[in-house]
């Protein structure tokens, strides 16, 4: 049946889930404390990049409605989502700050029952956090949910629309009923659990992922040494079923508004539990290695051939987002730009973002990725856009000072760049 569900934050997550919502047929209302990215909606416009997030709004309009007023937003709706941003805090445990101001905020305008869905990545114990602190303020009947998301930007409609699983963390019949209901035209398998149990699912997900890249990363570096090549071996690897595929290519490693935020997050939470996860310490510790060792090869190559220009071929922190937070070409293009380093960057997408954050006098941002390469020592590819391998590497040596590629994504083939006559260097490649 059509639900009326409000969703507390609409970022990358939280616009996601209401499109995908106002899709399936429910009629929702994004709620946002930022009154610009309201602004922008209510004209039609959508603050983030998403492949097929503005259509989807465009054409579900009828069913999604945005406004900054949180009072409105909650008095008629029965389902209140809550996709708030749950950063790091400097010593890597979770800044909650935005999630208990969504509680607060819910439970001053709540008249009767809700179900108060949580998105956001939290620790574990928040729901039970959540009910007790309603509890205080509220004596009607309410229901609090763990329901993590497992989207990944640049998929992000795809991955909501088609998820593995649907993980709904409930602790009573109707709130259970209700979830299963919102999603049941999506055809997928949802896994009831407890709340904690929900909630540790979604840390111990993304830590085994960046576990499987720092280990591929590891083993790359060390074809570097032995002479193996890192695509024939992660095959290989990848065709064990009980290893699979996914996640297997190795790179200048992992980033993102998720991965390095969880990983502290989970480190943070074992901590607090008097937990040593030395396991997950050292994939963190081997993802930081990954991007300065990258680093270290541009230099040594600008040291023996007397460069000082750097040409940079992607930004955000992985293809088909415009999302630069803690991206590895962002750590990279940095650390460049703080040793007097020349850069010349492009990327598709992200490049407004990246403006506003890479502040160096000895940047230059081009308006192609061929631009970029005029003149440059060392061609150094940071994210596997596609429209990189459609480049042609003839106009590219017409433009470059000397002939050097680093491809930090394993993007192209060394045979097909060496018979072009450029010195080529991927990741872990022989
Ligand atoms: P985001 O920063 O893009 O968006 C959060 C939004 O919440 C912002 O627009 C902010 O203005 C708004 N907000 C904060 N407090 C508010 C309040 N009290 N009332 C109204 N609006 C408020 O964050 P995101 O990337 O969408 O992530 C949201 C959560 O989902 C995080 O916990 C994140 O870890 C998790 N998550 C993110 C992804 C991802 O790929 N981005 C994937 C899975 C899970």
């Amino acid at each position: 049946m059509q639900r009326k569900i409000t969703i507390i934050g609409t970022g990358y997550v939280g616009l996601t889930t209401g499109a995908c919502l106002a899709y399936l047929g429910h009629k929702v209302i994004c709620v946002d404390k930022d009154g610009e990215k309201i602004s922008k909606l209510l004209k039609g416009e959508v603050p983030i990049y998403e492949p097929g997030l503005e259509e989807l709004l465009r054409k579900y309009k009828g069913n999604i409605t945005y406004t900054g007023d949180i009072k409105k937003a909650i008095q008629d709706n029965e389902v209140i989502f809550i996709a708030v941003g749950t950063p790091s805090r400097k010593d890597g445990s979770i800044d909650m700050k935005h999630f208990k101001k969504a509680i607060e905020e819910i439970v001053r305008n709540m008249t009767d029952y809700r179900v108060i869905v949580n998105k956001s990545t939290v620790p574990v114990g928040t729901g039970d956090w959540a009910k007790e602190e309603i509890k205080k303020h509220y004596q009607g009947k309410f229901s609090v949910v763990s329901n993590p998301e497992f989207l990944s930007e640049g998929l992000a409609v795809k991955d909501f629309l088609e998820p593995d699983r649907i993980v709904i963390g409930a602790e009573d019949k109707k709130a259970e009923e209700i979830m299963l209901d919102i999603y049941s035209s999506i055809n997928a398998p949802k896994l009831v659990v407890d709340i904690k149990s929900a909630e540790l699912i979604k840390y111990a997900s993304n830590a085994f992922l960046a576990t499987k890249i720092s280990f591929i990363n590891e083993i790359a570096n060390l074809c570097e040494k032995t002479g193996g090549d890192i695509t024939e071996v992660a095959k290989g690897v990848g065709m064990d079923k009980r290893i699979g595929p996914h996640f297997l290519r190795a790179g200048i490693g992992y980033g993102g508004s998720c991965f390095p935020k969880d990983i502290d997050g989970l480190l943070s939470i074992s901590n607090s539990h008097e937990h040593n996860f030395g396991l997950l310490r050292t994939v963190a510790e081997v993802n930081k290695r990954q991007q300065e060792r990258f680093v270290e090869k541009i230099k040594s190559i600008l040291l023996k051939i007397k460069g000082d220009t750097v040409c940079v071929w992607g930004l955000s922190f992985k293809p088909n987002t415009d999302d630069i937070r803690k991206s590895p070409a962002v750590f990279i293009v940095n650390m460049l730009c703080k040793d007097g380093i020349k850069v010349r960057v492009y990327d598709p997408i992200a490049m407004e973002k990246a403006k506003k954050e890479l502040l160096f006098d000895n940047i230059q941002f081009c308006k192609s990725a061929l631009e970029a390469t005029e003149g440059a020592d060392v061609l150094a590819l940071l994210t596997e856009w596609p429209e990189f391998s459609e480049i042609d590497l003839k106009e590219v040596k017409k433009r470059v000072r000397n002939y050097y590629i680093l491809d930090g994504r394993n993007q192209f083939e060394p045979e097909e760049i060496k018979k072009l006559g450029f010195y080529y260097q991927g990741i872990g490649r022989r």
